[in-house]
């Protein structure tokens, strides 16, 4: 399945994708994608439903039909940093011997296709297309072999970085992470079950047409499970919460000589099964 929330900013509904691509809404049958929404008994609740049989919601998707996050009330932003070992040697890091952990606010988190703002003085604002997980069922010390389980879906995320604010302006990373727009997330979560091997999944980002991001999960060095397991020894996770995952090689910092962000450009990302966002950047 894939699940989305549709409509007005801030008011978004919750819906489905049918299979012809069309949104099916889930109103009568769920608040919100979001929270308990997703534990393993609701969603298989809402398996049980013949989308066709759902309100047809008028519109195409991501043109005259605008998607919000594919999650709502996110109560964690976890991200996972340097963790493609492509991306690691570009940036000149040594490759972690323990993922590295940051938080990206909650107030981050946009639309899929929302604009991107540019902070205020901004000259490094960089791009990151990277993998989302879902969490469902929540909990804390998780074993990595039940580690999947927990997993309601996975979404594209756009791990947008301000590179003066997270790394010349004194600690922590999470300055140069948190800005407002610098969390779309979506178009869709997307159910495990439609994804046949979440560690081989093609992936890239493209801005005003050139392609500098091309990558594959295949490279992440903590892979989804483990991922989870190390999070949930440092916090418990609650169904809901949203975990991205590290990007591969190509962000802007990487480039010789770097290349960053202007206003008026356009970023285009992808994940192979996951779809794909569009986000114009502003001057904030
Ligand atoms: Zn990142």
């Amino acid at each position: 399945m894939k699940l989305l929330r549709y409509g007005d900013k801030g008011r978004e509904k919750p819906g489905l994708l049918d299979r012809s691509g069309r949104v099916r809404d889930l109103s009568a049958h769920l608040d919100d994608i979001a929270g308990v929404a997703l534990l393993p008994d609701s969603i298989a609740r809402l398996r049980t439903l013949d989308p066709e049989r759902l309100p047809l919601v008028e519109g195409t998707p991501q043109a005259d039909l605008g998607l919000g996050p594919c999650v709502g009330q996110v109560g964690k932003f976890v991200a996972i940093g340097l963790n493609y070992a492509d991306h690691a040697a570009e940036t000149g890091a040594a490759v972690p011997s323990e993922p590295i952990v940051f938080g990206k606010w909650t107030s981050s988190i946009s639309g899929p296709d929302d604009d991107v703002e540019l902070p205020r003085g901004s000259v490094k604002t960089d791009w990151e297309v990277e993998l989302g997980v879902v969490i469902g069922e929540g909990g804390k010390y998780i074993d990595e072999d039940r580690a999947l389980a927990h997993v309601a879906g996975y979404c594209l995320v756009n791990d947008i970085s301000e590179r003066e604010w997270q790394g010349e302006r004194g600690g922590t990373w999470a300055k140069g992470k948190g800005f407002d727009t610098f969390g779309p997330i979506g178009p869709w979560l997307v159910t495990p079950d439609e994804i046949a091997d979440v560690a081989a999944l093609p992936m890239w980002l493209e801005v005003d047409g050139h392609r500098y991001q091309q990558g594959s999960t295949a490279t992440m060095i903590f892979g989804v499970a483990r991922i989870i397991s190390y999070v949930s020894q440092c916090m418990s996770l609650h169904p809901g919460d949203v975990i991205t995952t590290g990007t591969p090689p190509g962000v802007g910092m990487g480039q010789k000589p770097p290349v960053y962000l202007r206003g008026g450009e356009v970023m285009r990302l992808g994940i192979e099964g996951l779809g794909t966002q569009t986000q114009r950047v502003v001057r904030g």
